[in-house]
């Protein structure tokens, strides 16, 4: 009976609404690994809060989420101050400009679009010295989509030659978003295409972490754990329909 109230009080803490929503999204993650013979320690979700009110992180963390993307950096920044738990960790997944690379190196734990040398020499000179170095993933433009940021997949291995060095960043893997399609064959090809390009990276370069592939969105998810993905990034599926 304790128990029992104990457990209602808990649902009364937080809203039933995104509760249910994290354990859709649980069991998709878990139902995929189970038909693609994953195991379901191998994918975190990364929830991505942005244009997202800072209560609602507040709502996923009191269920026990810890990983929170965000894709603009005033928003993330605000947001970052305003939510100190320290077991929360912040991913930065938005395009990144050159001279706005100090907060990056500053606040985030992971950065996975990082596409350029400069880029990465900058994140690498900021990166505080009393901080752990800043885990980096590289975005690769894997359709080779002119709207798209990222680099040309032959043109990783030059980035990687440039930064394995870099004593503040950790090289991480690879981010990829494909190119939108109706033909799931495709999305998942590109998928595929990235984790070959993620695997061949790590044994040439004998990169020991540089195991980790985010990919995957609210729409294919399982397409992406299908085919090696450590990393989704879910928005929508867990905070709602963003507005345009
Ligand atoms: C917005 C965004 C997501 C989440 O997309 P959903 O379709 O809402 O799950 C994932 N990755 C990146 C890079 C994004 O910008």
């Amino acid at each position: 009976m304790e128990d029992r109230q104990q457990s209602m009080k808990q649902n009364t803490s937080h809203s039933p609404v995104f509760r249910d929503k994290l354990e859709l999204v649980q069991d998709r993650i878990e139902s995929a690994c189970d038909l693609y013979g994953r195991g379901q320690d191998e994918v975190s979700l990364l929830a991505v809060s942005k244009t997202k009110p800072i209560e609602l992180i507040e709502q996923f963390y009191a269920l026990g989420q810890r990983q929170f993307g965000e894709n603009y950096l005033q928003e993330a920044l605000l947001k970052i101050a305003a939510l100190s738990e320290p077991t929360i960790q912040w991913h930065y997944i938005g395009a990144i400009q050159s001279n706005k690379t100090r907060p990056i190196a500053e606040h985030f734990d992971w950065v996975h679009t990082v596409s350029s040398l400069k880029v990465a020499k900058r994140l690498n000179d900021q990166r505080p010295e009393s901080a752990s170095p800043l885990n980096v993933l590289i975005q690769v433009n894997i359709d080779r989509e002119d709207s798209k940021s990222g680099v040309l997949p032959e043109d990783t291995d030059a980035l990687i030659d440039a930064t394995r060095e870099m004593g503040q960043l950790n090289l991480r893997g690879l981010m990829v978003i494909p190119k939108k399609s109706k033909d799931l064959d495709l999305i998942r090809d590109s998928f595929a295409r990235t984790r070959l390009l993620q695997e061949s990276i790590a044994n040439r370069y004998c990169l020991a972490q540089f195991n980790q592939l985010s990919m995957g969105m609210s729409e294919d998810l399982e397409l992406a754990i299908a085919e090696g993905a450590t990393i989704i990034r879910i928005g929508s599926a867990l905070f709602g329909p963003r507005d345009a």
